[in-house]
């Protein structure tokens, strides 16, 4: 049977949803020529969404650094030495400020992260606050806090929270190299609070932390198996951090990158894929190549909690240089 044989799902290119995305089937897909792999994420994308709109959220690090776990990505660990200071939890009034920037400088969605392996109760108040005053400036919320309880993720429903981030970084092989202070279970567990509670779900991973393909085929099979997609998927993009332990992993080739997307976008067609962490070393080029690849969704603004991100200017520009605009929620 010929690659592209191999790689037409049971129910064609435009598939609905499915739940029951086999690996072999997943690896097909990676293994795709290129055009086609690309064709096919395009047919997927437009029977979905428009291919010329992005939604654009912004992210602001409300609590930094200091976090007590051990992923091997971050430089917000504090078992890591990479100059980044721990601080307190920023005050309702200097997040809603932020807020209002973004919203003014074309953001629809406001993500609030917090550097936590999970939120104390007294804390989780102060984050309701800003999750409630955020809503009340008509933007679509979001939040990043760590690993909640059935009971947190209820009091964030209430507050207003429209999605939470909790991504599953890789595949179940894979993770206990990445972090060994909590496991896949574990995040497994936060996601179905978060769904319980009736809160959308944000959650993705990151490639080119020394993960195989196969790595990459486990992770889209979970995310695309959970029983209802995330909406938003984030696929990220190592960035080597100094002081934290992948600071010298090789760069993935980037046509492996735009892959990742490109099989994200056919095997969870109405969620929203995200190019988040990473942009900033991406040429206009290979950042067009993943929005044809499916993706429809970038943080805007030039920090990505600690790391950086495109200026706003530079986004605004390559959206006009490529005819796309933003999306409406
Ligand atoms: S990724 Fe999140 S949980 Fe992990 S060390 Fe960084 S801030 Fe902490």
């Amino acid at each position: 049977m010929s690659l592209i044989a191999e790689a037409t799902p049971r129910s064609q290119a435009t598939a609905d949803l499915r739940h029951d995305w086999t690996r072999t089937e997943i690896r097909a897909l990676f293994e795709l020529p290129f055009p086609e792999l690309m064709f096919r994420a395009q047919t997927v994308h437009r029977a979905h969404f428009s291919p010329a709109q992005v939604q654009i959220s912004t992210l602001l690090s409300i609590k930094t650094g200091g976090c007590p776990e051990d992923c091997a990505y971050c430089p917000q660990s504090a078992r890591y030495d990479t100059g980044v200071r721990a601080e307190k939890l920023m005050a309702l009034d200097a997040v809603l400020a932020d807020a209002r920037a973004a919203k003014a400088a074309g953001a629809s969605r406001f993500c609030m992260g917090a550097a936590w392996r999970e939120p104390k109760d007294r804390d989780l108040d102060v984050v309701c606050a800003m999750v409630a005053g955020v809503k009340a400036l008509g933007m679509e919320t979001c939040a990043t806090l760590g690993m909640l309880t059935a009971a947190q993720a209820h009091r964030l429903k209430e507050a207003g929270l429209d999605y939470y981030n909790h991504n599953l970084d890789t595949s179940p092989e894979f993770y206990g190299e990445i972090i060994t202070t909590r496991t896949y279970g574990d995040r497994l567990r936060t996601l179905g609070h978060v769904r319980a509670a009736g809160i959308h779900v944000c959650c993705g991973g990151i490639v080119g932390m020394g993960e195989t393909r196969d790595d990459r085929v486990g992770m889209i099979a979970t995310l695309a198996c959970l029983p209802e997609h995330p909406e938003s998927v984030p696929i990220n993009m190592l960035v080597q951090v100094a002081g934290t332990p992948l600071s010298a992993e090789p760069k993935l080739d980037l046509f492996e990158f735009v892959r990742t997307v490109a099989v994200a976008r056919i095997t969870m067609p109405r969620s929203v894929v995200r190019l988040s962490a990473g942009r900033e070393d991406m040429s206009e080029e290979t950042q067009a190549l993943c929005f044809l690849a499916g993706a429809n969704s970038i943080f805007y603004g030039p920090k990505l909690l600690t790391t950086p991100n495109p200026g706003r200017d530079r986004d605004r520009e390559l959206m006009v240089r490529l005819g796309m605009e933003p999306m409406v929620p």
